[in-house]
């Protein structure tokens, strides 16, 4: 299974706040064996929100788009989600039942649009907060706080599926240009990925669906580099 994350909001370009969002679904993605093969951060704008929404649910397994989800006039996400889904938004009794029952709030204190989402959607409760998130044709709207969206995103997580991935990471102590000879017999001797990333020493990881594998390939290498001193 491969998915898109698409992150909304203005303060997220502006570098007020920095993304945590996307990098925590990526790593629970990854841990749960899905690949994430796009992050892109939009404004709060609807046309860019569906623009991006469409192109990547033609090409993703699923696309899960965060942010901008309140009913506040700069939250605008599910405008943009129900333009790329061709659908109007309304109001969705499920919702209202859930926050009155749930949440322990009465309709009429409810601002309006709260209980909006796509039309057909299925809602997902807010037990953060109170904006509700929606699961349309594999398109996934959480809130962008992010305890909310951490929250939502648990009760769905089930719905994202991937083949589990075996990983080991080799540090050599050498410059990368180095090694590229030993990671190209790597790749060639064994069904494997690998990624190389330099920093003081350089970690190479090794990762494939086979953990017999990746053990074998990362000792055959660990053997043939410099290992940092202890
Ligand atoms: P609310 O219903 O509270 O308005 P929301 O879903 O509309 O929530 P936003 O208005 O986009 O979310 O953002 C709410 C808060 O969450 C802001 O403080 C924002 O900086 C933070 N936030 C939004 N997106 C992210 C993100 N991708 N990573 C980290 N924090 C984020
Ligand atoms: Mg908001």
């Amino acid at each position: 299974m491969e998915v898109a994350i698409v992150t909304v909001g203005d303060e997220l370009l502006a570098g007020r706040t920095t993304n945590t969002n996307a990098a925590w679904l990526c790593e629970r993605l990854d841990g749960q064996g899905v690949a994430v093969g796009r992050v892109t951060t939009v404004p709060d704008r609807v046309a860019d929100i569906a623009r991006v929404v469409n192109e990547y649910r033609a090409e993703y397994d699923a696309v899960i788009v965060t942010g901008g989800i309140g009913p506040t006039h700069d939250d605008v996400t599910m405008d943009g989600v129900a333009a790329a889904l061709g659908r109007p938004l309304a109001e969705d009794e499920r919702v209202l039942e859930w926050l009155e029952e749930e949440g322990g709030y009465a309709r009429e204190e409810l601002t309006e649009g709260t209980a909006a989402i796509p039309k057909g959607a299925r809602p997902l409760h807010n037990r953060v907060g109170v904006a509700p998130g929606a699961v349309l044709e594999g398109v996934y709207v959480l809130p962008g706080v992010p305890s909310e969206m951490r929250g939502m995103f648990e009760t769905v997580a089930p719905e994202f599926r991937g083949e589990a991935v075996h990983r080991e990471v080799v540090v050599a102590d050498e410059p990368e240009s180095a090694l590229l000879d030993r990671l190209e017999a790597l790749r060639e001797r064994f069904d494997v990925g690998v990624g190389s990333y330099p920093g003081e020493s350089v970690r190479i990881e090794i990762r494939g669906a086979d953990e017999t594998v990746v053990g074998e390939a990362a000792a055959w290498l660990t053997e043939r580099v410099e290992s940092p001193q202890r």
